[in-house]
């Protein structure tokens, strides 16, 4: 597979207005718009940073990923997302190579990306997720 770059970090927060008051108004990155993500029960806003992206993640329902992540762990950092070449590609290696998966098959992320995660059991414990934008 080929990765091409740190596409963004994923950062769990209560809620957008709190996230943005540090990484925008402190920070001073540029918010560029909230969009919900409704399968994932997420509202996500991205904050470029050079070439990478902050994202910041808000849960729109109490049993949504993000909040259950917030429940365990806390608000911060929650994933890292590798822009790849060939997301299918990729998937079929790791896949060949036995990493366990949380999404067999790409699906639609936020800003039209193909997105898949990989599972923290098979990383070491860091949420990985793979991102191919066209
Ligand atoms: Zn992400």
């Amino acid at each position: 597979m080929k990765i091409l770059k740190i596409d963004h970090l994923g950062i769990a927060v209560n809620s957008m207005d709190e996230g943005k008051t540090f990484w925008s108004d402190i920070l001073g990155l540029k918010f560029e718009g909230a969009e919900t993500v409704a399968e994932q029960k997420v509202t996500t806003a991205f904050f470029p940073v050079g070439e990478s992206e902050v994202e910041l993640l808000e849960s729109t329902s109490p049993d949504g990923p993000v909040a259950k992540f917030i429940e365990k762990k806390g608000t911060g950092f929650q994933h890292v997302a590798f822009r790849v070449e060939n997301i299918d590609e990729a998937l079929a290696e790791l896949k060949a190579k036995g990493i366990q998966l949380i999404d067999q098959e790409p699906r639609k992320g936020a800003g039209g990306a193909r997105i898949a995660f990989l599972h923290p059991k098979a990383t070491g414990g860091v949420l990985v997720e793979l991102c191919e934008r066209s």
